[in-house]
């Protein structure tokens, strides 16, 4: 078979067909398997629609006659040939017309999935942008907050610092006038040195 047509496809499945196939007067194609297909039990073209005379409207087909075929063809009156050659084109012409708005249907389906995809992964992805904005500011707000907490840690360490310095300077004083009134001795008295202190309760 010459397939510069392509291969026909099923109008049900749009698989390629295979004979034999069903093809109805409306010049619809449909495999086989589908022949228990309710639309086509009730002689109802599932590709159009068409309600079909029930004898003439649906018949069995071969893409192929056998040479003893052709001979049938032998007695027939040229109009007659004519004829049925005018119901064979008219076949493939619906047929590529029916292929090309099959095809038409799909690629305006893909583009139109493609173009849903595009706009949620545009969604997605100014979401995405938000949420690391949002996070981006978290993580300044964090730094600052720990820049303020080191500073408060700073003046807390230098304020422990002076007043460890302080108590340093003051315990010495403290012990020398405990030790002091210890010994009777007046607290003013007791300013020298610690050694003149030892000395003196060593008398
Ligand atoms: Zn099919
Ligand atoms: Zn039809």
């Amino acid at each position: 078979m010459n397939t510069d047509y392509g291969d026909p496809l099923c109008n049900l499945c749009w698989e390629v067909i295979k004979e034999p196939y069903i093809v109805t007067s409306c010049n619809h194609a449909f495999c086989m398997k589908h022949e228990s297909d309710p639309r086509i039990q009730q002689s109802t073209c599932p590709g159009c629609g068409s309600h079909l005379p029930s004898k003439s409207g649906m018949q069995v087909a071969r893409f192929r006659v056998s040479k003893e075929d052709t001979r049938s063809l032998c007695g027939l009156h040229p109009d007659v040939v004519i004829e049925l050659a005018t119901k064979a084109l008219d076949f493939w012409s619906m047929q590529e017309r029916t292929r090309s708005d099959f095809f038409a249907l799909k690629w305006s389906e893909a583009k139109k999935n493609k173009d849903e995809q595009k706009q949620s992964f545009k969604i997605a992805h100014e979401g995405l942008a938000q949420e690391l904005l949002a996070e981006r500011q978290r993580v300044q707000q964090a730094d600052a907050r720990g820049d303020e907490l080191k500073q408060e840690l700073q003046l807390l360490e230098d304020k422990y610092t002076e007043e460890t310095r302080k108590h340093a300077r003051t315990v010495p004083a403290y012990s020398h006038g405990r030790s002091c009134s210890a010994l009777g001795v007046p607290a003013k008295l007791a300013v020298g040195s610690s050694r003149d202190v030892s000395l003196e309760s060593g008398q």
